[in-house]
């Protein structure tokens, strides 16, 4: 059955297809403050409201000056001077120089600006030290030359952090159009599950998927909402999928293996779902399942996870496959999942099965010597049920399904977690 089960390439190209189809349906918009802005989805492109800069700017303390003039090194009286927060200035008449500083207009007629550090001063003005030359445009920045008025910054889809808050700052903008949340229903199942809050007897545990996957949807960009526990039986599961109906994703963990009590497929069944697959040549996370209700919720249909229940599968197929989805439900142009290089520490020595895509728990300095890449290290783990392991890494090693065993210092893929 491995066989005709998708590998992870062929399993995140379905999901990638979908997504890309996702992102161009229209997503409601809602206006926040700026400074709630943050970690929010542009709905509208950012356009200049002036020429950035909005005058010719200097960039150093300094002296205005035209470049002929004070490459001939004799002085230059100085006629006048200008602070940021000055308006601008001139004309700078010929064989003259004008004080300036940083981030302050540049008066007219002048082509540079000439560093302090760079010059000698007398009461005859200021004379370029003998060795140096000054190049025409040197700590100028010309009017307009970031963009012109108008002009699109930034288009629409674009994730919201410090830097985009700051530009559209410099623009005026005291609030943003962005995208609504997309609302993600956390449907936990499972009969050994207790609420956090209660002490497990002797076969429970806590549900700890359940604050997992609202932190991770979260992060995503998504508004979780976390339904009650569904029982292993399929009218606890009707009765639960019935309640998220109208939700723009549905992520259920649990009940996707092939138990007598993994009864996920078959009440999504039920509903008339469409199953894209049915399982992922990859571990962990081979029983993920991935669908769709049609007609239902929004258009295109209600798109749903089954996720396997074990703590860091759920985690890994959440990264892997419901954060692009949930990006394009979300409007936003930030490429998921994420991975990047790094440098192997020491042999991968776990057996393995082969045509597996492993992602296995691991620390990652992102903080190497320059010029080194990042190193990594597996962190000893008991299966995908390790919760501790998990806490302690901070990425995941990819090993490719035809790889065995990967060597100390070999270049190697990770999924930033
Ligand atoms: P399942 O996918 O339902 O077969 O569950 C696989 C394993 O994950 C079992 O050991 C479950 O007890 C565990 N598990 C399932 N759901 C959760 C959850 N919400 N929180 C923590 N562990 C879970
Ligand atoms: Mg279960």
């Amino acid at each position: 059955m491995s066989s005709s089960l998708p590998s992870y390439p062929e399993a995140a190209a379905i999901v990638a297809a979908y997504a890309q189809k996702l992102a161009q349906i229209e997503h409601p918009v809602e206006t926040v403050d700026l400074a709630e802005a943050a970690s929010r989805i542009l709905a509208e492109p950012l356009l200049a409201d002036d020429d950035q800069p909005p005058f010719a700017r200097s960039t150093r303390d300094g002296f205005a000056c035209r470049a002929a003039e004070v490459n001939a090194h004799g002085f230059l009286p100085l006629v006048g001077s200008t602070r940021a927060g000055d308006a601008p200035s001139g004309p700078l008449l010929p064989g003259t120089a004008w004080e300036i500083m940083t981030g302050a207009p540049v008066p007219t007629g002048a082509d540079a600006v000439v560093m302090i550090e760079h010059v000698e001063t007398s009461a005859a003005g200021i004379r370029l030290q003998p060795n140096r030359k000054l190049a025409r445009g040197e700590n100028i920045v010309p009017q307009g030359a970031q963009a012109g008025r108008g002009d699109e910054l930034l288009p629409a889809g674009t994730p919201i952090t410090y830097a985009q808050i700051a530009l559209a700052a410099a623009c005026g903008y005291t609030s943003l159009n962005v995208f609504a949340r997309p609302r993600v229903a956390i449907l936990t199942t499972g009969d050994e599950l207790v609420s956090v809050d209660t002490k497990p007897t002797p076969g429970q545990i806590r549900n700890s998927n359940a604050p997992m996957l609202a932190a991770l949807v979260a992060a995503a960009g998504g508004d979780p909402w976390v339904l009650p526990t569904a029982h292993d039986n399929l009218e606890s599961l009707d009765a639960a999928l019935a309640e998220a109906a109208a939700t723009d994703l549905l992520l259920l963990s649990g009940g996707v293996s092939a138990g007598k009590f993994d009864l996920v497929e078959p009440a999504m069944a039920r509903l008339g779902a469409r199953f894209h697959f049915t399982g992922v040549r990859m571990q962990p996370g081979k029983p993920l399942v991935f669908g769709r209700i049609p007609n239902r919720s929004r258009q295109g249909g209600q798109f749903f996870f089954g996720l396997p229940g074990n703590p860091v599968s759920t985690a890994v197929t959440f990264l892997l496959f419901g954060a692009p989805v949930l990006a394009a439900l979300a409007g936003s142009r930030n490429a998921v999942p994420r991975f990047a290089l790094a440098r192997l520490t020491a042999d991968t020595d776990r057996r393995a099965k082969p045509g597996l895509t492993r992602f296995l728990p691991a620390f990652c300095n992102f903080n190497p010597q320059p010029g080194h890449l990042p190193s990594v290290e597996l962190v000893p783990w008991q299966g995908s049920g390790d919760l501790a392991a998990q806490a302690r890494s901070n990425c995941l090693l990819v090993i490719g399904e035809d790889t065995s065993t990967l060597r100390a210092g070999e270049t190697v893929q990770i999924l930033l977690s």
